[in-house]
């Protein structure tokens, strides 16, 4: 035989996830606002734990202590929390078991993109539904349900149009749902949203055992360095990700530094509390340089920028030059729009005035 070994089908069609960037050539301090970080940073009992790990032990392949904690904290069961290395290798893992060749991956059109490329590393087809009002529609992902769906993935709130669905919305969805298919709830952004009307995914998985509720330690836990996520699902679906996941998916430094965190309410209700000022400020801020801001209820804010000479994408590459990162949303069928994830008061107050400049109103 010759020619170079060839991967499975359809993994050279992914478009490759291209994260958020981090450096500006010839700017030492560079202000990030784009990859939904957290303003604050860490709980400091978080960050003494992970100074305390010991390196040269494993982790506990089961992260029973955090599961127990995670338990705990939401009054839920332990048993059927299933860790990951952030949540997006929960999403990957859901994928790989649940779809493959044939299958088809529902997610919303400007859902998060690690949806669609884990569908199609799973061999899955994705689909991607239209939106109403940068919002997932319900009434559409229903009627694009074939014998072919095995999973809808819903980001509950989403990234990047930081919209989100009503608790009756969601179970108005999965009611629609075959009891075959898996309705993945993601939310990983449940922290920041401060509605009524809202509810993250526990009661729908204690109800139902076709749905899977993630959360993560990267938002305003303010761990994403770390990568821990975490899942809630039926006891079926906890044993099928205990089969295929990393053995010792979640490191020590991890697991120690995400019960620590978990621990400090306090510094979770500062986070929110920033975020309930910020977020509105920005909004207001942005929308009266008039941009078109859609409204959101987690830690960033998408806005839709006017045509050339002032497009998203010059936007973006001020910014830049000025040492600020946003986000551009081409990859998400967004080319007018930037995601400005909410930081410090000083990094708003920069972007705001940045953004002034390069508007022509300042
Ligand atoms: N889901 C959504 C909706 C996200 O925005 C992100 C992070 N960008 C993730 C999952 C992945 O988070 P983690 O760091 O836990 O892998």
């Amino acid at each position: 035989m010759t020619g170079a070994p060839q991967p499975r089908p359809g993994i050279l069609e992914i478009a490759p996830y291209i994260g958020g960037e981090s450096k500006v050539e010839n700017v030492a301090r560079v202000i990030r606002l784009a990859s939904n970080e957290s303003a604050l940073g860490p709980s400091p009992r978080a960050v003494e734990a992970f100074r305390n790990v010991e390196l040269h032990r494993y982790p506990d392949g089961g992260s029973v202590d955090l599961r127990q904690a995670l338990a705990r904290h939401h009054g839920i069961d332990a048993s059927r929390i299933v860790c990951g290395t952030g949540s997006d290798e929960l999403i990957s893992l859901l994928a790989r078991a649940y779809s493959g060749p044939g299958d088809e991956v529902i997610y919303s059109r400007h859902g998060f993109l690690m949806y669609p490329i884990a569908a199609q590393s799973a061999g899955a087809t994705p689909i991607a539904v239209p939106e109403k009002n940068l919002t997932a529609d319900v009434d559409a992902i229903l009627a694009r349900v074939t014998p072919r769906t095995r999973i809808v993935f819903l980001a509950n709130p989403n990234n990047p149009t930081g919209s989100f669905l009503s608790r009756d919305e969601v179970k108005r969805l999965h009611a629609g749902l075959p009891r075959s298919v898996l309705l993945v709830i993601d939310a990983a952004y449940a922290e920041f949203v401060t509605r009524n009307d809202y509810e993250p995914g526990v009661e729908l998985v204690e109800a139902s055992p076709n749905v899977v509720m993630l959360r993560t330690f990267s938002k305003i836990y303010a761990l994403a360095a770390l990568r821990i996520g975490w899942g809630y699902c039926s006891a079926d679906v906890a044993g099928v990700l205990n089969r295929i996941r990393g053995v010792f998916n979640v490191n020590l430094a991890a697991q120690a530094a995400g019960l620590a965190a978990l621990d400090d309410i306090a510094a979770v209700d500062r986070a929110r509390s920033h975020n309930d000022v910020w977020r509105p400020w920005l909004e207001r801020e942005l929308a009266a340089l008039g941009l078109v801001v859609a409204p959101s209820v987690a830690n960033f804010v998408l806005a839709r920028f006017p045509a050339a000479p002032k497009s998203a994408d010059q936007a973006f590459a001020f910014l830049q030059s000025r040492g600020i990162l946003t986000r551009k949303m081409g990859a998400y069928g967004l080319p007018e729009h930037l995601r400005i994830s909410i930081g410090t008061e000083e990094e708003m107050r920069a972007v705001v005035a940045a953004l002034a400049d390069f508007l022509g109103t300042a």
